[in-house]
């Protein structure tokens, strides 16, 4: 099968990317690396099953050849990401998505959305199941992700109900794991930085909101399950043991045996109080549930991350303060680990080219 992955150089791209060409697929990956790094996909390069294109696909998603499936990841998806670039992160839910629909329907081919548990807002129903509406801000800072991936949502939808388009549709819950970029300003990945600089863990409002921590590489699995079925959904692709902030920052110390204080900071506007998916219908329709507990995932991610101490530093800088809905986090200049050269092509729209032993406190529980 060739897949064509969207945001193939992000975090969640790059795995997909990899798994996807384990199993014997090609990939044309397609990325303009606004929050991506060109070294996720570094060692992909010389696979003759990858191509790489540097495109936005807010402007145009073309291929030249067969292509039998198509992955949409683009979007930026840290708070701090989406904050920086508002109009960026509408454009590509909204006419990226039409443009990687538009790809699929020229060659009938699959069609997945990564969206995201944002679609249900600060919710008003715990546990979260899809059948669930959502409490979303339409005007409020969130508004230009959790909007623009609702519309992507419905108009992936349209494709289906239109064209008789084969769409599916996951609803992605925190998901977290090795390729994070350090400064990108989600708590798992500023959590880590900061316990091993000896930075102050930024815990924002009181730590008593909770999400439910999923590991990239279960996720993945689980986007590859959908791509396989012609299952619509939409499918809540998440792990459901929901853990608050505060605890997350606790077993991130104890993991990392960091000596770094906590420190309070407002919580961002519209930030969800609750977190946790019911996966129920994933696990009945596509024989998908998470297998990797926050304890291995994190000594994986903490891994990742102590072996690249020289971006850590310039990062734990970067997300020192709180998160400031005026006037987001710069991504800080790393130029070590990276390899832009190996990547070709100008940022111009495609056209036609060719185990530890940390114990961990209980999670939260439903009552
Ligand atoms: P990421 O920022 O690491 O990856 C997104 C990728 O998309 C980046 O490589 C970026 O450069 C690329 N991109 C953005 N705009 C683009 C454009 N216009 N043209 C081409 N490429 C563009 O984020 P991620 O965590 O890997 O998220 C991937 C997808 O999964 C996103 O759609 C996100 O909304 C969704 N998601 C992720 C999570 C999570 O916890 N990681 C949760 C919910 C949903
Ligand atoms: N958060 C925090 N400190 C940080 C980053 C985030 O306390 O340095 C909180 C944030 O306010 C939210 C939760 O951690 O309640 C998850 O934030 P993240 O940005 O990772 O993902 P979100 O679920 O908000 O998209």
């Amino acid at each position: 099968m060739r897949v064509a992955v969207t945001g193939g150089g992000g975090f969640l791209g790059s795995h997909l990317c990899e798994a996807l060409l384990r199993r014997g697929d090609s990939v044309v990956c397609l990325d303009n690396f606004s929050t991506g790094d060109p070294e996720n996909i570094a060692h992909l390069l010389s696979d003759p099953a990858f191509e790489f294109h540097h495109a936005d696909v807010s402007v145009s998603v073309e291929i030249r050849g067969r292509v039998d499936a198509v992955a949409h990841l683009a979007s930026p998806a840290s708070p701090p990401d989406y904050l920086r670039q508002p109009l960026e992160t509408l454009a590509v839910g909204s006419r990226g998505t039409e443009n990687a629909l538009r790809l699929a329907l020229r060659h009938n081919s699959r069609f997945i959305l990564a969206s995201t548990s944002e679609i249900y807002g600060d919710p008003l129903v715990h546990p979260q199941e899809e059948a669930y509406w959502g409490n979303v801000n339409s005007i409020g800072p969130r508004s230009v992700y959790d909007e623009a991936k609702r519309y992507a949502e419905a108009v992936s939808a349209a494709y289906r109900r239109t064209h008789g388009l084969s769409v599916g549709i996951a609803r992605i819950f925190n998901t977290y794991g090795p390729r994070m970029r350090p400064h990108d300003g989600r708590v798992v990945s500023s959590f880590i930085t900061q316990a091993l600089t000896g930075e102050p863990l930024t815990i924002y409002g009181d730590g008593t909101q909770t999400r439910s921590f999923c590991y990239v590489d279960d996720l993945v699995r689980g986007l590859v399950a959908l791509l396989d079925s012609s299952e619509m959904g939409p499918f809540n692709l998440g792990n459901p043991v929901e853990r608050t902030v505060s605890e997350l920052a606790e077993i991130v110390r104890a993991m990392t045996g960091s000596a770094s204080a906590v420190k309070y900071h407002p919580l961002p506007v519209d930030d969800p109080g609750r977190r946790r998916p019911v996966i129920t219908r994933a696990r009945e329709v596509l024989g998908w549930q998470p297998e990797i507990d926050i304890t291995e995932g994190l000594r994986r991610t903490v891994a990742y991350f102590s072996a690249r101490p020289d971006r850590l530093g310039a990062s734990a800088a970067a997300i020192r303060g709180g998160q400031d809905d005026t006037v987001p986090l710069s991504a800080p200049a790393i130029t070590a680990g990276t390899t832009p050269q190996a990547i070709p092509g100008p940022a111009t729209a495609v056209t036609d080219l060719a185990p530890s032993a940390v114990s961990v406190p209980p999670s939260v529980s439903d009552s």
